[in-house]
């Protein structure tokens, strides 16, 4: 549901369902189940409990059964570019604006076979969405490790940030918390309709940062959706892509479908000029992670050489390229 960006709410009943069920003792389940009383517990409406009695009767949901027959990619072209990603370095817990536990994020990237996921939560100024304060944010990267902990090595929750580019194209987060993650996504969230001269210097002025490592969403724009539609940003992409390649930064290619940023035209300019490219997710639930789909399409339409695309690469690769410039 998540993945094909169904309604929020609708979805957010199965997973307080799954909450509720979780923590109780399989013959409880079984027996409300079996006594029709599961409505009886908090969050557990008449869809959700005919979901669960169903599975307890070895019986494939009707809901999951229609949704799987219709779970193919979700975009044609990418799929080759697709199998060599290896990771994703823009995702959102609960802890910002995402709507799932960091666990819940990595179990889901590891299922997809990520490498690595790099958790990046917005930073303090965006309070809309909950920024981490760098109390919050050294909280946070306390968890990490002992998520890391569990996970055996084989997959990588890695330490990020999705820092907001202030007007003055600073970064909001402080230099000492900055230099404690692995990988920091820079992104405009306000502002955006600022004049092009001032826009430019700002987003140059962040590229520029040495924490600086992937330039998210750089256009603001979005296309579709239930947030509406919002024109791009205007500034000299050109000084900003030539500011990308010198300083090893990479350009987001977000992949939610609503953004498809940046633009074509823009995508083959920093193509042109030489940049590295990043295929994200920007995923606020679990079954958003598998957007990635949109991008490698988008990437490969564009003709962009794989091995320019640091989410092919692997994870010591990976760090080494994000920790250069420090
Ligand atoms: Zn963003
Ligand atoms: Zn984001």
């Amino acid at each position: 549901m998540e993945r094909q960006r169904e309604e929020t709410r609708r979805i957010e009943a199965f997973r307080k369902a799954a909450r509720t069920i979780l923590p109780l003792p399989e013959e409880e389940v079984r027996r409300r189940a079996a006594d029709g009383t599961l409505t009886e517990l908090t969050g557990i409406g008449p869809s959700t409990a005919a979901a669960i009695t169903d599975a307890c009767n070895g019986v494939v949901p009707e809901r999951l059964v229609k949704l799987e027959a219709t779970a193919g990619p979700l975009a044609r072209g990418g799929e080759e570019l697709r199998a060599r990603l290896r990771g994703d370095l823009h995702s959102h817990s609960d802890w910002s604006d995402g709507g799932s536990p960091l666990e819940e994020m990595a179990m889901t990237a590891m299922e997809l076979g990520h490498d690595y996921l790099v958790l990046t939560d917005h930073s303090p100024r965006l309070r809309v969405a909950n920024g981490l304060s760098a109390e919050r944010l050294a909280r946070q990267l306390g968890v990490v490790d002992a998520v890391n902990e569990h996970l055996g090595g084989s997959f990588t929750l890695l330490k990020g940030i999705e820092v907001d580019i202030l007007d003055d194209g600073s970064l909001d987060q402080t230099a000492e918390m900055l230099g404690r993650l692995d990988v920091r996504v820079a992104s405009v969230h306000s502002k955006l309709k600022m004049d092009a001269a001032p826009m430019t210097r700002r987003m140059v002025a962040a590229v520029r940062n040495p924490h600086t490592n992937v330039l998210g969403h750089c256009t603001g724009r979005l296309v579709t959706g239930n947030r509406g539609v919002r024109p791009q940003s205007q500034f000299d992409a050109k000084a900003v892509f030539t500011a990308c390649a010198e300083e090893g930064v990479a350009v987001e290619i977000n992949s939610r479908p609503e953004r498809r940023d940046p633009p074509t035209r823009l995508l083959e300019l920093a193509r042109d000029l030489g940049c590295l490219f990043s295929i994200d997710s920007d995923a606020h639930a679990p079954g958003q992670l598998d957007m990635l789909d949109y991008g490698a399409a988008r990437a490969t339409e564009a003709g962009i050489d794989p091995d320019r695309i640091v989410t092919t690469w692997e994870r010591d690769r990976l760090l080494d390229w994000a920790a250069a410039r420090l």
